[in-house]
């Protein structure tokens, strides 16, 4: 059986191993190399960094922040490496990798430069995502909750033009400085207005991060359970709208969201009663270890009970339906 995935952060779809490996063969000729050899004496060191337990989603996050500025560094490489071990290792055959193309220039450069780069990292990013293996790939843009509402905008204007650009997310660590709620509003309706599918971080691990204001501006949004648990009266809205969840289910347990998966069983029924749609996601595979392949996430919601065995094939079939495609 194959799978679609469409929530996938390309800071958190490389495995340890092949970041180490590139650490290790260019530890002398860049100073991000040389910085992380000196940091972590070896991989046991490197990979605890991505499979130590977590205090909660701020900690979880501090990953992406390593893995970012190391794929900038050699983008193609990884890109290359992340969406053939998905169709290889996963048997995903759709593929939906997210990823800040801003943040994938180097860091250490002026905005105005960075911005200037932006457009040539996204398309090596796409570029590298072909592959000899049976894979389908689409990719979605993350705004930033810590960016201007002029950076996240370019971000828009980025996504409306390259063809393999289905949507843009929100995405990032809670931060000071970003947009308010009026203005990701705006936002989002000029990305619907260019054409471009929408979906948002939302009711990840916060129950006090859930928006309705930007419902109507949403296709999909990324989590979502917290709605389920605390907020159920808003679930026929999400119906109505066809809004879909993309639920991952280990990332709740590497932050500290739930205890265990068992929690989930109230958010696939209530979402059931309601008609609200829910796509299984892995988010960042690469910080859950062997756990963190799409099946596994399956087979976790089963033996917790939170799904039945014949509900896999329901999900899985929600995911092709709620596929972004350019319209
Ligand atoms: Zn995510």
């Amino acid at each position: 059986m194959n799978f679609p995935d469409l929530h996938r952060h390309l800071g958190g779809a490389t495995h340890p191993r092949i970041l180490w490996g590139w650490i290790e063969k260019h530890g002398r000729e860049t100073k991000t190399a040389a910085r992380l050899r000196e940091r972590f004496p070896d991989y046991a060191a490197f990979s605890f960094f991505f499979n130590r337990p977590f205090h909660d989603l701020a900690d979880y996050l501090t990953v992406h922040h390593l893995v970012e500025e190391l794929q900038a560094e050699e983008l193609t490489y990884f890109t290359h490496r992340a969406v053939r071990g998905a169709a290889v290792f996963e048997a995903l055959d759709y593929l939906e990798l997210r990823f800040n193309p801003y943040k994938r220039t180097p860091a250490g450069l002026p905005e105005a430069e960075r911005l200037a780069l932006m457009p040539e990292a996204a398309q090596q990013v796409i570029r590298a995502a072909q592959t000899e293996f049976p894979i389908q790939t689409a990719f979605i843009l993350c705004m930033d909750r810590g960016f201007s509402p002029t950076l996240n905008r370019q971000i828009i204007a980025l996504a409306e033009q390259l063809p393999d650009v289905v949507a843009v997310d929100l995405a990032g660590p809670y931060q000071p400085g970003g947009p308010t709620l009026d203005q990701w509003v705006e936002l989002y309706a000029e990305a619907q207005a260019r054409g471009l599918h929408t979906t948002a971080h939302m009711a990840e691990s916060d129950p006090t991060d859930i928006h309705p204001t930007l419902f109507p501006y949403l296709e999909r949004i990324g989590h979502g359970i917290q709605i389920a648990l605390h907020r159920p009266e808003l679930l026929p809205e999400l119906a109505e709208r066809g809004i879909c969840l993309e639920v991952c289910p280990t990332t709740y347990l590497r932050t500290n969201t739930l205890p265990d998966l068992a929690e989930l069983r109230p958010v696939f029924e209530r979402c059931t009663i309601a008609g609200v749609p829910i796509s299984i996601a892995t988010d960042n595979p690469a910080l859950h270890g062997e756990a963190g392949k799409l099946v596994n996430e399956y087979e976790k919601l089963v033996r917790a009970e939170a799904i039945h065995f014949n509900d896999i094939l329901t999900h899985a079939a929600v995911g092709y339906q709620h596929a972004f495609k350019k319209g």
